[in-house]
């Protein structure tokens, strides 16, 4: 034994099983060790013949791993970065770094499908629609999208499905919007056949095959303008107009709605979320009446509750991609809620009195500095300004090289120039400037210009002055939830009183098929909160971002070596991201070689939502594969297919272990056809938790791949985002992966991005590389082991009770199976939502419901949890097997019983009056006599109908029961 390492392997703290286990577990199903199961399994003829990996870590204790992260993170250099370009310095309160970021309960949560036990976060991210709401004056918002680059990509082809002219397809840029962002909207604009153009707001006129355009307040170099005339005339032509806006300059700029546009986006990261070398940030995207059916991502909306209690849940959920699949608007899924509750927080906290003073102080700073570099004898420009202000002069190299010097990055003009080739200097204030900074920069300045004058006797003028563009006239922001928590002890307390109504990983297993919600440990998670990392500017000199250059190629490396793939780009921040960029991969290596017929992506029947909705924009036809009873692939629809569109086919998506659960055997088979027509096979890699380390889909014939770190490498679900869904493609794809204008050389004919930072959420990559880093070759391996025991465990527990639907070779599923339901509604009444909803009174978070199959639950229990939360899990599904034998042997009603009544509530239980046909213990402590932790649900079953009926999407101070309701509290 090395006395040098500590042998606390992580590895033993990730898994939920110890060797003893794992024994029982292998002996119910027969098998005498772990190897012998896998090798059952796994078909033979992809399985990873045991071999040593010279890439991947060996694993280790978390110590080890912390201890070599952060030496990695010292190589990034902490500069003030004044860069701007949507990206500034922030602090996030105390209060909301403790409570939400680090605190299990808000980032282990699931997506808030199963509203009862999810009211705390739907009702933080109800804060935020309403905020945003506020903010623009629109009356719907949604509940984030994933950057400002894709929600104005969003607000694009919005605009181009509902125009009026279905011919006209051009699209109007103004100049001054961000070339990022311009270049999210090139790549999604291409083969979609939307034109875009860059015009100049002074000189717009009209044009007859413009559908839309697009203005961003302020500008790249900080100007802002009064729109209201261009909005006008762009409306004689019926254009639709969207406006990104800083939500710090709305806080004092006239509501933009009432200027007229049509659709508001941007970045609430300036709202205490930090820079984090490009993201996660929440986006938003608020918009008039007319689009409601029509808005990308997921919106929170009230309704109310079987008893009447006022609640919410995820409304106009037949918008999505799951149930429109190629018919959707947009792909989005995982958005980023955690960073929209952060927001929802930050501004809760300071209120609009705080906002506005912050953003008033930030304004007569800017004045200030500006006043003196003039007494510098520089340039200033004209106009009205925010915070920014770009200046051009003969001294710029000097200048930037004082400022980093001085611990100041700057935005170096023109943009996407070197220090030595610039022309001039930008500056963007923030939050975290002070009186004090800006004597440090202009110091900057005047050295960097050779000049020596005192200038002490300029004052700072508190006198506060904005002009050129109408500002906010009204109160708002006067909900009681941005009143009432202005201290720490009521903030503190009301992010408890939410998370409490909340299950999360921190209340037990939430066994989601497809979703893997696995441990998100202590240790990959702290570094996250590492100043090195979080407060890195994206577009910084590369000199001083080392740190992250290491971890990003460490993971590139190790993904790369895992699935058997050339390249990983980590640009998606989600895993519909990776599919659009992995599909628009295939798209640019046949354009590059002038093929231009490949139209046609085969997809599965029982494919994600994503898969068909990304397909299509990123230029696709989609064909549908038929799937044969056992789930798989129908080979010989395959083949029909292949036959019949031969070389239009461009990729074959296919999700491996299938949706269904099971290891296909043909799998080899079906990547050889697809390749001998000459297409690509795109692997949908969110199922990569049954692979890891016993299988790699390039050894069988994948060509491009995403993954969902999200799921696999242990970054949490945030309650819907953030996530990553880097996309990995073969050697002969690889120069075609997503790349970045500003960061990178090699973007020319063929470059593209898919985000508007060039690592997408780069500051969450820590938490993946902490965990192959802990884990280690042999723990990964062990992981996916066990998450396949884990299944197999639980399919045999039920399988005398249940049907189990889809099973592989010798009898075994994958690392999720599939219980049939559907003849409970003929024998008892019930749907399996019903069973989803008495899961609850177990004190469980349901599995996956009705996907892939109608009225089927799909369990994914992953490696991290014990044998006895497994066991507690069969016994619950027992127990309501039984429930269901009573109704269909009508011993219970058909339709008042302990399962059509679920969740029971507390306020059922102490009521005076308890009318139902069975007992209060039988109702709410199911597990025979065992008084366990047990977990409330805080209200009673949610009527969703009711509330699409009754849209309401934030809450609004001008309603007329405004006042009954409490300022919607
Ligand atoms: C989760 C999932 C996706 C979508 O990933 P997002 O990150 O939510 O966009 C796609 N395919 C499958 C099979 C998934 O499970």
């Amino acid at each position: 034994m090395n006395p040098k390492s500590n042998t606390d392997l992580f590895i033993d703290r990730h898994l939920g099983l110890n060797d003893n286990d794992e024994k029982k577990m292998l002996q119910k199903l027969g098998f005498n060790n772990i190897d012998e199961f896998i090798h059952q399994v796994i078909p033979e003829d992809i399985q990873l013949k045991e071999k040593c990996s010279d890439v991947l870590p060996k694993g280790c204790s978390e110590i080890e791993a912390l201890n070599e992260l952060e030496e990695i993170s010292n190589k990034n250099h902490k500069f003030r970065s004044l860069i701007g370009l949507g990206y500034y310095g922030t602090h996030t309160p105390k209060v909301i770094q403790r409570h939400v970021l680090e605190n299990p309960r808000w980032y282990t949560a699931y997506t808030p499908y199963q509203a009862e036990i999810a009211q705390g976060r739907l009702e933080a991210l109800f804060n935020f629609q309403t905020l945003i709401c506020e903010l623009t004056g629109f009356s719907i918002a949604n509940a984030s999208l994933l950057d400002e680059g894709t929600a104005a990509s969003e607000a694009m082809t919005m605009s181009f499905s509902s125009r009026k002219n279905k011919s006209s397809n051009t699209f109007l840029v103004d100049e001054n919007v961000f070339d990022h962002t311009f270049n999210v909207l090139l790549t999604r604009a291409k083969p979609l056949g939307i034109k875009l153009k860059r015009f100049n707001q002074k000189y717009f006129n009209n044009h007859d095959d413009v559908f839309g355009l697009l203005i961003q307040l302020p500008g790249k170099n900080g100007d802002l303008f009064d729109p209201t005339f261009l909005i006008s005339q762009a409306h004689k032509a019926e254009i639709v107009v969207t406006s990104i806006i800083d939500p710090l300059a709305q806080v004092l700029i006239k509501p933009i709605a009432q200027f007229g546009v049509d659709i508001a986006v941007g970045s609430l990261q300036r709202f205490g979320v930090p820079m984090g070398f490009g993201g996660p940030h929440a986006a938003f995207f608020a918009c008039t009446e007319k689009y409601k059916r029509l808005i990308p991502g997921r919106i929170v909306g009230q309704t109310l509750s079987k008893n009447g209690e006022q609640s919410l849940r995820l409304a106009l959920q037949t918008r999505e991609q799951h149930i429109r699949r190629e018919k959707a608007t947009s792909n989005i899924c995982t958005a980023q809620s955690l960073l929209a509750i952060i927001s929802s927080f930050y501004a809760t906290y300071h209120g609009s009195l705080g906002l506005t003073k912050m953003a008033k102080r930030l304004v007569v700073l800017r004045r200030y500095l500006e006043s003196l570099l003039s007494e510098l004898g520089l340039k200033i420009p004209l106009g009205s300004r925010f915070d920014s202000f770009d200046i051009y002069c003969e001294e710029s190299e000097k200048i930037h090289k004082e400022a980093l010097k001085n611990g100041f990055n700057f935005r170096i003009l023109p943009l996407g120039s070197s220090i030595e080739e610039s022309k001039g200097f930008g500056i963007s204030l923030d939050e975290l400037t002070d009186k004090n900074e800006i004597h440090k920069i202009v110091n900057c300045v005047a050295n960097g210009l050779g000049r020596k004058e005192d200038l002490t006797h300029i004052t700072l003028n508190n006198c506060f002055q904005f002009e050129g563009i109408p500002l906010r006239n009204k109160e708002w922001m006067q909900q009681n939830v941005f009143e009432n928590y202005q201290s720490e002890t009521d903030l503190m307390r009301y992010i408890f009183k939410l998370a409490e109504k909340d299950f999360s990983l921190v209340d037990g297993m939430i066994p989601l098929g497809s979703c893997t919600m696995k441990l998100n440990s202590a240790a990959e998670l702290s570094p996250i909160s590492w100043a090195n990392l979080s407060s890195i500017h994206p577009f910084a000199p590369a000199n001083q971002t080392n740190g992250y250059s290491k971890i990003i190629s460490d993971l590139e490396k190790w993904i790369s070596d895992l699935i058997g793939l050339n390249s990983v780009s980590f640009q998606p921040n989600a895993g519909s991201q990776g599919e659009f960029a992995g599909l628009l991969a295939i798209n640019s290596y046949f354009s590059s070689k002038g093929d231009l017929l490949r139209k046609k992506c085969l997809i599965p029947q029982s494919a994600h939502g994503t898969n068909p909705a990304s397909a299509v924009m990123a230029g696709f036809d989609v064909v549908t594969i038929k799937c044969d009873s056992e789930g798989n692939i129908s080979y010989e629809d395959l083949l029909n297919k292949v036959q019949e569109f031969d070389n239009t086919i461009g990729a074959l998506m296919l999700t491996y272990p299938s949706t269904h659960g099971v290891f296909e055997l043909k799998i080899r088979e079906i990547c050889d056809l697809i390749h001998s027509v000459g297409a690509f096979v795109y692997l949908d890699g969110a199922n990569l938790n049954a692979q890891v380390g016993l299988c790699r889909p390039g050894d069988y014939g994948v060509d491009v791949c995403h993954l969902n770190l999200h799921k696999t490498f242990c970054i949490p679900h945030g309650g819907g985002g953030p996530g990553v869904g880097p996309v990995a493609t073969s050697e002969t794809l690889s120069p075609f992966l997503p790349s970045h204008s500003l960061k990178d050389n090699t973007f020319s004919q063929f470059g593209y991005s898919v985000s508007s930072s060039q690592h997408g959420s780069a500051s969450i990559l820590p938490i993946s590389w902490m965990y192959i880093k802990m884990a280690g070759q042999r723990g990964l391996r062990k992981a996916s082991s066990h998450a396949i025991l884990s299944a197999n465990y639980i399919a045999n527990t039920l399988k005398n009770k249940f049907k189990i639907l889809y099973k592989g070779q010798n009898n075994c599923v994958a690392h999720e199976c599939i219980l049939d339901f559907r003849e409970l509604k003929s024998k008892t009444g019930l749907s399996v939502n019903d069973i989803a909803k008495r899961l609850i009174d177990y004190s469980f978070h349901a599995p996956t419901i009705s996907w892939p199959v109608p009225e089927t639950i799909m369990i994914e229990p992953t490696e991290s949890e014990s044998l006895t939360e497994l066991n507690r899990f069969c016994e619950a599904m027992i127990l309501i097997s039984e429930e269901i034998e009573e109704i269909e042997n009508n011993i219970n009603l058909r339709n008042n019983n302990l399962i059509s009544n679920a969740p029971h509530t507390i306020n059922e239980l102490i009521a005076d009056n308890w009318n139902y046909p069975y007992s209060k213990e039988k109702a709410a402590y199911p597990y025979k006599g065992k008084f366990e932790h047990k977990f409330w649900s805080s209200v009673s079953r949610i009527d969703n109908a009711y509330g699409d009926r009754n849209l309401i999407c934030s809450c609004n101070v001008n309603d007329k029961d405004f006042l009954d309701d409490k300022k919607c509290a």
